[in-house]
């Protein structure tokens, strides 16, 4: 019997890590002792394991996850039994190895040999272990995933299209069917009981010409559309509504119609559609109205910025979707669409270990500006017009205005515009020369306000740049 130990770096995430979850499963068939935990434990330090396993996820956290390998490194003979897997492990191995000697796991565990193990190509099929993540069946773990109460799956691996922004052509590169759902959530159910919704976590489901047979499993194993989860509450009955989400979100480019019309049979919530591009305007709208028009309710997509984009498309697609949810309301649809602003960080390259880029069309003003737009929305862009041109502004040339103000200004704009000090500071700015205002539009752009007197030694300059200190 072998001493296996599973690490996450702590990281805040919202999935448990399924990989491990999966080399659990496997080493315990072997009888092994297999013990997980979140970040650094000097308890667990402080012993020899056989083989410590370590996943990884975005590159900029890298610093987190170079920390935690190295915490660990003296709790195994040779560093080469800490096996580190995962995304930032594929994409960056030799920037690791750099670092500590350790053996990269690169893509899946579908392939002989990875693990140096004759049958660990099987370990991507494998049940995943859910005691592992549970605080109840695993003392060494205090991290809460909010998401435990999900069967979490796969039909389809690997992703037909290479996005520039996206790792899974370099994790993935093969798009292939996987195992059945119905399988997968049999297993689930049978080894750690019933769970309550369905978490798909395909890159791009929409690729599969398995799609309807995908649709009517999901609906076999209970999760059809309007499907009820029913909890025992000291004895008495709750009935709960089921949901199914494709986390990785829908490429509008293959919905059909007729593929649309499959997804409103399922308890699907949210639909995620991305809308990454501008150029993709046309189909976006075409295919949410169509969602609508399927009775689909709840659209939650993601708006990537900061990658090829400019703020005014930016806020153009953001302003869509305000605008798609007015269309909805007047025609009688109870659709409504929620927007996830998500800023693009590079997954190679220089910029790639912390999330510091800064896109060809932005600045750092402009990106510290959306966030703190989205510090006063909680990340989210509503499907109300009233509340989204006050926090985003009416048109891009407001909204680029709204950037440009002192943190303080955006986050707490009621105070500021009541108060009279937002009308005061565009007043003074409209009073500077051109010269003036270009000096300081330079030094907000670059959102450095410490040491004002070292960047300019123009009175009215530095007295408006005072605004910009307060937090
Ligand atoms: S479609 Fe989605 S999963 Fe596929 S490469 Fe593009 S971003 Fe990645």
């Amino acid at each position: 019997m072998k001493n296996i130990l599973l690490i996450e770096p702590d990281y805040k995430n919202k999935y448990p890590p399924l990989g491990l979850m999966k080399i659990s499963t496997y080493h315990k068939q072997k009888r092994d002792k297999v013990v997980f935990c979140k970040g650094c434990s000097a308890e667990l330090k402080g012993q020899i394991w056989d083989r410590i396993y370590i996943s990884t996820l975005f590159t900029f956290y890298w610093n987190k996850t170079i920390k935690t390998i190295k915490f660990y490194s003296k709790s195994v003979k040779h560093p080469s039994h800490i096996f580190v897997g995962g995304v930032m492990a594929t994409l960056m191995k030799r920037e690791i190895q750099n670092e500590i000697n350790v053996t990269i796991i690169q893509g899946l565990l579908n392939e002989k040999g990875k693990l140096g193990y004759k049958d660990d190509d099987k370990i991507d099929y494998i049940l995943p272990d859910y005691s592992i993540i549970r605080r109840e069946s695993n003392s060494f773990l205090e991290y809460f995933y909010p998401i435990d109460d999900s069967y979490i799956a796969y039909a389809t691996r690997g992703c037909i299209r290479k996005c520039k922004f996206c790792a899974v052509p370099i994790i993935e590169p093969h798009f292939t069917n996987s195992i059945s759902i119905a399988k997968q959530v049999k297993a689930i159910k049978d080894n750690f009981g019933e769970k309550r919704n369905l978490l798909l976590l395909d890159n791009n489901i929409l690729a599969s010409e398995e799609f309807p047979k995908i649709i009517d499993e999901i609906k076999s194993v209970g999760f059809e559309r309007g499907a009820k989860y029913i909890l025992n509450e000291n004895g008495k009955k709750v009935y709960l509504n089921r949901y199914v989400d494709f986390n990785q979100g829908i490429d509008s480019r293959l919905l059909t119609k007729e593929k649309m019309r499959l997804l409103s049979e399922i308890a699907i919530k949210p639909l995620r559609i991305a809308f990454d591009d501008i150029k993709y305007k046309d189909i976006y709208i075409e295919k949410v109205r169509l969602a609508a028009e399927c009775g689909i309710k709840t659209l939650s997509n993601y708006i990537l910025f900061n990658f090829m984009d400019t703020p005014e498309d930016f806020y153009e697609r953001l302003k869509i979707n305000v605008e798609l949810n007015e269309e909805f309301e007047r025609n009688g649809y109870k659709s409504k669409i929620w927007s996830f602003p998500m800023k693009y960080s590079p997954i190679t390259g220089e910029f790639c270990k912390n999330r510091k880029y800064v896109g060809t069309y932005w600045n750092r003003k402009y990106l510290r500006g959306v966030q703190c737009i989205l510090l006063a929305t909680h990340g989210v862009v509503g499907p109300k017009k009233q509340f989204f041109e006050k926090a985003f502004g009416k048109d891009a040339k407001e909204f680029i205005k709204i950037l440009m103000l002192p943190e303080n200004f955006i986050i707490y704009r009621n105070i500021h515009l009541n108060n009279g000090d937002r009308n005061t500071l565009d007043d003074t700015i409209k009073s500077l020369n051109k010269e003036q205002r270009n000096n300081l539009m330079e030094i907000i752009f670059s959102n450095n306000f410490n040491n004002i007197e070292t960047q300019t030694n123009d009175k009215c300059i530095s007295d408006i740049l005072e605004l910009y200190k307060i937090k």
